[in-house]
């Protein structure tokens, strides 16, 4: 349900998990999803009210269905800050690195012209990154709809 969320939060630079994939509203699902939270004291984003009033203060409840909206509401309650990283992989969590020479010629989605741009290399996924693509758009929106 918070999956364009958690992209954003990846590209910002947050160890952000996803529970996409987990059935919703059900109880043991939940129950786990707090215990993991609690231990690894990560902060549960959810739009399910239920499940934010049992995590208490590990639980979050997101207000809105847009998610400049959700980012800010997560800016305002200090939790976030207003920047783009690049540092994590918008897919799978994992740090970037730089990238290569050799990784950057691999994918053939890349820019022929490297001029002014950095790349960064996910290898769990094996997909490169770089400043000037969705980051460039992001860090726009970041600019110029949040404030904080
Ligand atoms: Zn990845």
């Amino acid at each position: 349900m918070l999956g364009t969320l958690t992209r954003y939060l990846r590209f910002m630079g947050y160890d952000t998990m996803s529970a996409n994939g987990l059935p919703e509203g059900d109880k043991k699902e939940d129950s786990m999803l707090l215990a993991i939270a609690g231990q690894e004291h990560r902060i549960l984003l959810t739009k399910d009210a239920e499940l934010a009033r049992r995590g208490e203060e590990s639980a979050l409840l997101i207000r809105s269905d847009e998610v400049m909206e959700q980012v800010q509401q997560l800016i305002d309650l200090h939790l976030v800050k207003r920047r783009l990283t690049l540092s994590r992989c918008s897919l799978c969590n994992t740090p970037l690195r730089e990238a290569n020479t050799c990784e950057v010629g691999s994918a053939d989605y890349a820019p022929k012209d490297w001029r002014n741009l950095s790349f960064f290399w996910c290898s769990s996924c094996k997909k490169l990154y770089w400043n000037g693509s969705h980051g460039k758009r992001l860090e726009e929106r970041i600019e110029n709809e949040l404030k904080g």
